[in-house]
């Protein structure tokens, strides 16, 4: 088959659109011929490498992955030769305690498609059968594979992790971001009123769309005091952080006395302080969150289906244009996700 792969580390051109082996599958597991692939920042971060993470090489990278089933293990049930099929990204033991109690993404053996294993910029990949998600129809497969990671992260700092109540006020960071646009309609969702940040009019805009009630550029406002000035001075109940140092003291400093902080990542840098004092008098809960589980994403696909959450597609690639399409995603000029068609 045709697939993305890298024998090394580094800049975008260690990409190569090259031969690789078909994948074969274990008796639990499908064969997916994919259709489409989109790219997250996790895809950045496990082509330049992390610290402590030995990820296999030759690599295949590619977390969310649309398509159809080619083959079908001998233990597979549920789905079928044929059948069009989202992936759950998450790929875990299944046998756990953490994943018998539906906490799968806290599974120890926790990994991604693309991340540990093989991912979806190839012409087929292999998935368990519990990773299969009903194909949402009203969706071109570029839409569908622009759903899973963001928005089942988005879903589980909000939803599953800050426990988002209707008509709270939220702080969503980065609106042009695939879990920043995520987040906004699942904010919007429950009633929220929208706070959001960006760095151009034109993403603003954008926001505007998706149903954000409050603007910011932080190129030209400073975010603390815009928040104060919205909220008239009260702040906000739940901020929603995947930025990191740059934002951070923004961040804590948008918060009302009980507020929430939740964070899923830090794209500008891991370095970040604390005033004690701040977190105790104010009564201030700080929360992480990591990816999301097979049962929330469950939920986030019928409101897909049924029109209530939309996927935010930025622009199409060939496969065979990997490097670029990671050179574009790294400029952060994107609205929404950037797409693979395989
Ligand atoms: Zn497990």
């Amino acid at each position: 088959m045709k697939a993305i792969l890298f024998h090394q580390h580094g800049p975008p051109d260690v990409l190569q659109y090259t031969d690789a082996p078909d994948p074969a599958i274990r008796p639990n597991e499908v064969l997916v011929r994919v259709k489409a692939c989109s790219l997250n920042h996790l895809d950045l971060w496990v082509r330049q490498g992390l610290p402590n993470v030995p990820i296999p090489l030759p690599h295949i990278p590619g977390s969310d992955v649309s398509g159809e089933i080619a083959q079908t293990g001998a233990e597979v049930t549920t789905v079928r030769v044929g059948q069009k099929v989202v992936l759950i990204p998450g790929v875990t033991c299944g046998k756990c305690g953490a994943c018998l109690s539906g906490q799968d993404n806290r599974c120890r053996q926790f990994t991604n498609l693309g991340y540990m294993i093989d991912g979806g910029c190839a012409e087929f990949v292999r998935a368990p059968e519990v990773n299969c998600l009903p194909y949402p129809e009203n969706l071109s497969f570029e839409e569908a594979a622009s759903i899973p990671l963001v928005f089942q992260t988005a879903w589980h700092m909000l939803v599953g992790r800050a426990e988002l109540q209707p008509g709270e006020d939220v702080l969503i960071l980065g609106a042009g971001s695939g879990v920043g646009s995520a987040a906004i309609q699942i904010a919007k969702f429950f009633g929220s009123r929208v706070i959001t940040t960006a760095g151009t009019g034109e993403k603003l805009q954008k926001a505007k769309e998706l149903g954000a009630d409050h603007l910011i550029n932080h190129k030209t406002q400073k975010i603390r005091e815009e928040v104060r000035r919205i909220t008239n001075k009260r702040g906000v109940d739940v901020v929603f952080e995947h930025v990191g140092t740059a934002t951070w003291e923004d961040s804590l400093a948008s918060l009302a006395v009980g507020g929430r902080l939740i964070t899923c990542g830090a794209t500008t840098g891991y370095d970040a302080k604390i005033d004690l004092r701040f977190l105790f008098s104010r009564q201030l809960s700080l929360l992480g969150s990591y990816m999301g589980t097979k049962s929330e994403l469950h939920t986030v696909m019928k409101l897909v289906a049924s029109g209530r959450l939309k996927p935010v597609v930025d622009r199409v690639f060939p496969l065979a244009k990997a490097a670029a399409a990671h050179t574009y995603l790294e400029s952060s000029s994107q609205f929404g996700k950037v797409v693979f068609m395989v």
